[in-house]
């Protein structure tokens, strides 16, 4: 097979070993249903209190807090959809430009069905306007939905700051925090969050497995109906090895992440510095300080980014041209409209995301094979 760079952790990630093993098990040994009371399924069932425990350390929150999902789509349109829809009056839910299509569509959603949103713009460096939120935000509003960090740029929102203006006005606050959870340290109650969405495979977990975080207390209404399983909340037997799997991933990312981010952050400076010294005209997009480790968002001057990611591509490189969910559509994506990226740049956008399993060789191959492309232009 073809050596393949990986850049592209952003969009997913590879199963994490420990995770694939700890998995193996729950497939094709120890498969019984666990809700059901014989002997048989004593062992999922109980691997399933482990993994809530377990993920609920990760985050600092209760066992009881952490509701398994399919992902973070579903964990993002639960908290819209399942808050807005216990409020007896319609409350008005605030949220940013920069969401994720999940939160975006769900938002749409509930317009449809009259609940009112806001969506507030953002800083070029990709932060939300807080002098903005502040004049929107009212007692009328019933839900803060703000992204802890941005799947396209990086950028990390000062989630502490922003939840505790919502609690000001009795709004509840919710964080979609798929590309935070494994790479920056999440603690809810630091945070001040109500709810909180995650993404097993963002994080070297299975795919189509992720939860919910609700604070104790919160009342929420489901939004799949049947049995009883997550305390009656969110229906249909539970996916227990990808749950063994998440929840083993989740433990590996916080144990290693600070010698994982130091990786990152050397790779992100030789990528960079390599345009540099190539006289690459190009604009780094996203906050320069908080931003995710590894992720990295440049937009090149009169350059198309489509044709960049496939002539990499070509040569073995995988990176994006913005957020992976977009890749259909071939338009300037609804991020670097907000950031407000120089039209002459903005075309010339491409994202590159840098994992675990990358190292310095990878990010200095990846910047030389990006000048040639450019010098070949
Ligand atoms: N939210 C953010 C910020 C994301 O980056 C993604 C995936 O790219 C999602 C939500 C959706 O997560 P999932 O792929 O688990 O449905």
């Amino acid at each position: 097979m073809k050596k393949i760079i990986y850049a592209d952790n952003a969009a997913t990630t590879k199963l994490d070993k420990n995770a694939f093993e700890a998995m193996k098990t729950y497939l094709l040994d120890e498969y019984g249903n666990p809700s059901q009371p014989y002997s048989f399924s004593r062992k999922p069932k109980k691997t399933l209190q482990t993994a809530r425990q377990i993920i609920a350390k990760c985050i600092n929150a209760e066992p009881g807090e952490i509701y398994f999902t399919s992902g973070g789509t579903e964990s993002d349109n639960w908290a819209i959809k399942g808050v807005n829809f216990i409020f007896p009056e319609k409350k008005v839910t605030i949220t940013s430009q920069i969401e994720h299509h999940a939160i975006l569509n769900a938002c749409k959603d509930i317009e449809k069905l009259g609940y009112p949103v806001v969506y507030l713009s953002v800083e070029k460096s990709g932060k939300v306007n807080v002098e903005e939120f502040e004049e929107f935000i009212t007692d009328s509003t019933g839900l803060v939905s703000i992204m802890m960090a941005n799947n396209e740029i990086g950028t990390i929102q000062d989630i502490c700051r922003l939840s505790k203006i919502a609690h000001k006005h009795g709004a509840l606050f919710h964080t979609d925090a798929v590309q935070a959870i494994g790479h920056i340290h999440i603690d809810v109650k630091e945070l001040g969050v109500d709810l909180l969405s995650a993404s097993a495979h963002k994080f070297g977990g299975p795919k189509g497995i992720g939860f919910l975080y609700i604070k104790s207390g919160i009342n929420i209404s489901p939004l799949i109906s049947g049995g009883s399983q997550e305390f009656s909340l969110r229906a249909g037997t539970e996916n227990v090895a990808a749950i063994v799997g998440m929840a083993e991933a989740l433990n590996q990312a916080v144990i290693c992440r600070e010698k994982i981010e130091f990786q990152l952050r050397k790779m992100e400076k030789i990528f960079l510095q390599i345009l540099k010294d190539n006289n690459i005209d190009f604009i780094q997009n996203g906050d320069l300080y908080e931003s995710l480790p590894g992720l990295i968002n440049i937009s090149i001057r009169n350059a198309n980014g489509e044709m960049i990611l496939h002539r990499l591509d070509l040569m073995g490189y995988i990176i994006s041209t913005g957020s992976a969910c977009d890749g259909n559509e071939d338009k300037v994506s609804h991020v670097i409209e907000a950031i407000r990226v120089d039209n002459n740049y903005k075309e010339g956008t491409i994202r590159i995301s840098f994992g675990k399993y990358n190292d310095v060789s990878d990010a200095e191959e990846l910047a030389l094979a990006i000048v040639k492309i450019l010098k070949q232009y």
